[in-house]
């Protein structure tokens, strides 16, 4: 009897392993909804077609400003995994939630990034002509360096093989052949960008979004600021701004994709420098557009930082 069983149970246990492989070519392990475009397509990278992906917020969208929908509260209700920043970069995170009933793990992709602290306490969105104040202690842009990208893609590799043991190694393969991908834009990046003299390193955005960028990869950048919280983005605002930017050194004005380019247009006319092109700071761009994917993102911000300040 003892000899029947121990014959036996390898083979009802392999035929019950077929069946939930059957299943699964139908069915993906995990459903996974990620906050914004970039943990999208992190999470796409790691879990290709073994999750059944949802992003929150779209391309070319402002994550911190953003208002869910019940299409949102549908897929965080029925949601395994929810991926987000974290460093209260999603405003709409706990209403959101809240709102689902969701029992979904919330992961946040930066636990164990290299975290900078904001020394305003906050930064300044520029909404038409408000400015708005985003308290945020921590600076949540986190991802514009590519080794904090490395750590957001190693949180959700290990969230996805602890949801789905039977997927772990699949996870773990897209994770080290990404991670490569990862090590080769950050050294392309750096070797670019070296070329640049001192004199061609500072420039205007839109928002404080690339803090982490300048960091990691010695440029700076600097940012409009408001007066006080909800202010209006004053032409004495402007003008202190642009005194600044004599001082600085500053070589080109950027637009930013997730918001409106009239504020930094009137700060680039004003202090007689050059628009250098739209960066894609805080969102992917639509599919046909030219940052689709992180990698894609970065590159193209890359090349257009390059390309107006590449000394004449
Ligand atoms: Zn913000
Ligand atoms: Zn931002």
């Amino acid at each position: 009897m003892g000899l029947l069983r121990a014959v036996f149970t390898p083979l009802l246990v392999s035929m019950a392993a077929l069946s939930a492989g059957a299943a699964r070519a139908n069915e993906p392990a995990l459903k996974v909804v990620a906050s914004f475009s970039i943990i999208e397509d992190f999470a796409n990278q790691i879990g290709g077609d073994r999750i059944a992906l949802t992003s929150i917020v779209g391309p070319d969208s402002d994550t911190h400003m953003y208002e869910p929908t019940p299409a949102d509260v549908k897929a965080v209700a029925q949601a395994d995994i929810v991926l987000i920043n974290g460093l209260m970069f999603e405003g709409f995170l706990a209403r959101l939630i809240e709102a689902s009933g969701s029992d979904a793990e919330i992961i946040t992709l930066t636990d164990n990034a290299e975290i900078l602290q904001d020394p305003q306490g906050g930064h300044y969105h520029f909404i038409g002509d408000k400015a708005v104040f985003h308290a945020a202690p921590e600076d949540p842009h986190a991802w514009q360096s590519v080794s904090n990208a490395q750590v957001y893609v190693s949180n959700i590799a290990q969230a996805f093989c602890a949801a789905d043991t039977a997927g772990c190694s699949a996870y773990e393969a897209n994770q080290q052949r990404y991670s490569a991908t990862l090590a080769a834009l950050d050294d392309d990046i750096r070797e670019q960008l070296s070329a640049l003299p001192e004199s061609r390193r500072t420039a205007v955005v839109a928002h404080h979004a690339f803090r982490y960028f300048e960091n990691a990869y010695g440029l700076t950048f600097l940012a409009p600021q408001g007066m006080s919280t909800e202010s209006e983005a004053s032409a004495a605002n402007v003008a202190g701004l642009i005194d600044d930017l004599q001082a600085q050194q500053v070589s080109a004005v950027f637009a930013e994709n997730i918001s409106s380019s009239r504020l930094v247009e009137q700060i680039a006319t004003e202090a007689e420098l050059p628009m250098g092109g739209t960066l894609y700071s805080d969102a992917l761009s639509g599919a046909a557009g030219p940052a689709p994917t992180y990698e894609a993102m970065m590159r193209y911000n890359v090349a257009t930082l390059m390309s107006a300040l590449t000394p004449p």
